[in-house]
């Protein structure tokens, strides 16, 4: 492939605008789309050709890059316009969204169909990491489309894992987004614990960060967002909420017995209702902090 490649990016929030920036800068020809041209105008400043539809950014292109709020959103878009993809060969679609691994299996089985690739490929690394090429990437898939779509990966990633086929790193992701949730409710727990108990949390914070309680949520996300009390790390208490709802169903639907995570599930929906979707999901550390 050359580094002249097309590539189509659809969706330039928080995570995305990054993403089509960072390949616009490393040489890609990138055509970026998002519902609020507001987006748009941010991208083109950075190098990337505002698309004014769909359908101009799946075409002629070599990949698509999606970074869009739920599955469903995946799923609709996927289909309103497969039959767009107007490249030359076989178009990978890089699914970078936190989505569903079924709705994942079912799109890459269509696209395959109608001679085209589909990798799920959700991401961890928030708007920094996505600015700056320095996402982890955790990828179900096809070897060969993993193969075709490796420039374009590599481009926006520091890490990449190819976790097994169509539907993985849906699961994987889901897995790691369940485990920051937990850390995110413990973590503010253990600090109000500490102040409760007569110890400075700021303290407390730095002895669990050179002990064996850490986490990023401690190590990045607490000194950072929560004790500063900047709660910007540009993710939404909504998008946590679709994922923490969404590992929860899935350990219901594979019988898997979770009663902690069940647990953390609740805190994020019932349990935090003060917090609202728009919220940033750092405020749920000072939130269960204050409880
Ligand atoms: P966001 O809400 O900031 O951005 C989503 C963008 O998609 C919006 O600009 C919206 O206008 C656009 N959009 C929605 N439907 C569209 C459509 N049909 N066509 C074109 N554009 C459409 O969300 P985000 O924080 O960038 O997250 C995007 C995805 O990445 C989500 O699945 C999220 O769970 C995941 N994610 C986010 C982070 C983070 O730190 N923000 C980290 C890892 C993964």
């Amino acid at each position: 492939m050359s580094e002249k490649a097309g590539v189509g990016v659809i969706g330039l929030g928080s995570m995305g605008l990054g993403m089509a920036r960072t390949l616009a800068a490393k040489g890609f020809k990138v055509k970026g789309f998002d519902l609020a041209p507001a987006r748009r105008d941010l991208a083109a400043e950075g190098g990337v050709h505002p698309a004014q539809t769909i359908a101009e950014a799946f075409r002629d292109v070599s990949f698509v890059v999606f970074s869009l709020p739920t599955a469903s959103d995946v799923e609709t878009v996927v289909t309103q316009h497969a039959d767009l993809l107007g490249g030359e060969g076989r178009i990978v679609i890089i699914d970078t969204s936190t989505s569903e691994p079924d709705v994942s299996r079912a799109l890459a089985e269509k696209l395959d169909l109608a001679g085209h690739g589909f990798l799920d490929a959700p991401v961890s690394g928030g708007p920094a990491g996505a600015a700056s090429g320095t996402l982890t990437m955790m990828i179900g898939g096809k070897d060969g489309d993993l193969a075709l779509a490796r420039p374009v990966i590599e481009a926006l990633s520091s890490k990449i894992l190819h976790v097994g086929p169509s539907g993985a790193g849906n699961v994987a992701k889901l897995v790691n987004n369940m485990l920051a949730a937990a850390h995110m409710v413990t973590t503010g727990e253990g600090l109000k614990l500490a102040l409760a108990a007569g110890i400075d949390p700021e303290a407390a914070l730095r002895v669990v960060n050179a002990a064996s309680g850490r986490s990023m949520i401690s190590e990045v996300h607490f000194p950072t967002w929560v004790m500063s009390n900047r709660f910007d790390s540009g993710f939404s208490m909504g998008l946590m909420r679709k994922d923490v709802r969404l590992a929860h169903e899935l350990a219901q639907s594979t019988g898997a017995v979770t009663p902690l995570s069940d647990l953390v599930a609740k805190l994020w929906g019932e349990g935090s209702e003060e917090l609202s979707d728009q919220d940033d999901f750092t405020r749920m550390g000072a939130f269960r902090a204050d409880r």
